[in-house]
């Protein structure tokens, strides 16, 4: 068979620029991350082919001698990152994604209509944590469960977790899960569990954002005191594209048991259907990774850079979500400046930093959020350190200083801020030139 390029060319163009896009923007989008060839070239790899339905020695396939063994493998690698025995901790490394990960686990935990809590969307939980809005519910987490979200508290930024609690006593959550996209702060998991077994409920850790930290220790560890921890494994975990489930084994109690059947029952046959080789491959390469010393350093570093990005913001004059972070991620209240997250990210886009705009607490418009979020795990990767991420701090100020002034010229609307841009061209390029 012939190469991409002569195969075709149209689509070998397309990947070459979103490369060039990749390496030659700043690329501060919390949930994103370069991977290392090692593991794309076992993500591009032949495993791609293969049927293997089922567990490792339990498949509905035949031919999957290499795949059993290459599956356990990662299981165990997976295991070892977060140094966890596996006489306490199992776990399913098929699912495609996150979200899917996030489903099957609830699934496992959850009869239909059953009640979760998890941390609101707007307060910068996720979708898939039982997303709904006063109209509509949104997520198949709120539509097949019931869904009670949890927030922070609006002055502080951080989760109110009296609050919490006091909801928790009305609503008697089955599970109750931790974890988020856009919160800066580590977590009180002894505060979670002591609320969840106040109603027998389920523990469970989304720690997508956060993974890398854990497994490089530099976060509290969700494993002391979960029952299920799920993850995405490309975000500070630098891997490919997936999800994976932990889940404790069952010690005593009717609420573990069957719980590794259930897990595994709930990915398949339940949720989905041929486990994805060439990314468990690509995960399997990720997690040895994630147990060098270099990747501990990796994850030191990217706090250090985070933090350095966000105490320059402050010196600045700007309003951080929580006044600054404890992770990977920033959540930049740009309210004060007049501005919006929306605004923020055309501009950002057009000198080559990539961001996202992100609701802060007291937005009054989702559609308009007030704020954008900030992260460090691509950039760490590309080896900037502390110093670089001031530097970005001051570009980003710039890029700011630019904004306030075309919107002097072209009013609060959107759509007249975009048209506005094309006039504004030189000035962006010479910042672009700068990023
Ligand atoms: N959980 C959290 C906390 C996330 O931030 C995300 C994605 O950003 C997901 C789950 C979903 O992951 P995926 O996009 O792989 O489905």
């Amino acid at each position: 068979s012939r190469p991409l390029k002569e195969e075709d060319p149209e689509i070998y163009d397309l990947i070459e620029k979103e490369k060039n896009r990749q390496w030659r923007g700043l690329e501060l989008i919390a949930s994103e991350n370069f991977t290392s060839a090692a593991v794309m070239e076992a993500n591009g790899s032949c495993l791609t082919n293969k049927y293997s339905e089922g567990l490792p020695g339990a498949r509905y396939y035949g031919g999957n001698e290499h795949i059993d063994v290459l599956e356990t493998l990662c299981q165990r690698r997976a295991l070892e990152a977060f140094r966890l025995s596996a006489d306490d901790w199992s776990c399913n490394v098929q699912p495609y994604s996150g979200s899917t990960a996030n489903f099957a686990a609830l699934l496992a935990m959850m009869k239909p209509n059953d009640r979760l809590m998890g941390l609101d969307l707007p307060s910068g939980g996720h979708l898939t944590h039982g997303y709904q809005t006063a109209k509509k519910k949104i997520s198949s987490t709120s539509i097949f469960w019931q869904s009670m979200p949890y927030q922070v508290d609006p002055e502080t930024g951080y989760v109110d977790y009296d609050r919490l609690e006091d909801h928790a006593s009305v609503f008697r959550p089955n599970v109750l899960i931790m974890g988020g996209s856009a919160y800066p702060r580590d977590w009180d998991y002894k505060r979670m569990r002591a609320i969840a077994d106040k109603h027998g409920a389920y523990l469970m850790m989304d720690m997508a954002h956060i993974s890398g930290l854990i497994a490089a220790e530099v976060q509290g560890n969700a494993f002391d005191y979960c029952d299920v921890v799920t993850t995405t494994t490309h975000k500070t975990l630098r891997g490919p594209r997936a999800g994976i489930i932990f889940f404790r084994k069952a010690q005593s109690g009717e609420r573990l048991a069957d719980l590794e059947s259930r897990v595994n029952f709930a990915v398949f046959p339940s949720t989905q259907g041929g486990p994805h080789n060439n990314t468990i491959a690509g995960i399997a390469v990720a997690m040895k990774q994630a147990c060098t010393p270099e990747f501990k350093q990796y994850a030191k570093q990217v706090i250090a850079n985070m933090q350095a990005c966000a105490a320059r913001l402050s010196e600045l004059g700007y309003t951080l979500v929580t006044g600054g972070t404890d992770n990977h991620c920033c959540l930049w209240d740009v309210r004060p400046q007049g501005l919006t997250g929306s605004k923020l990210e055309k501009l950002f886009e057009l000198i080559s930093v990539t961001i996202n705009k992100n609701s802060v607490p007291k937005d009054t418009s989702a559609l308009s959020p007030g704020g954008v979020r900030l992260g460090a795990c691509a950039l760490t990767s590309r080896g900037f350190l502390e110093s670089d991420f001031v530097e970005v701090a001051d570009l980003l100020h710039e890029a700011v200083q630019a904004t306030l002034e075309l919107q002097k010229q072209t009013g609060k609307k959107l759509k007249d801020f975009e048209a506005g841009l094309a006039n504004y061209s030189p000035s962006l390029q010479e910042l672009k030139n700068k990023a």
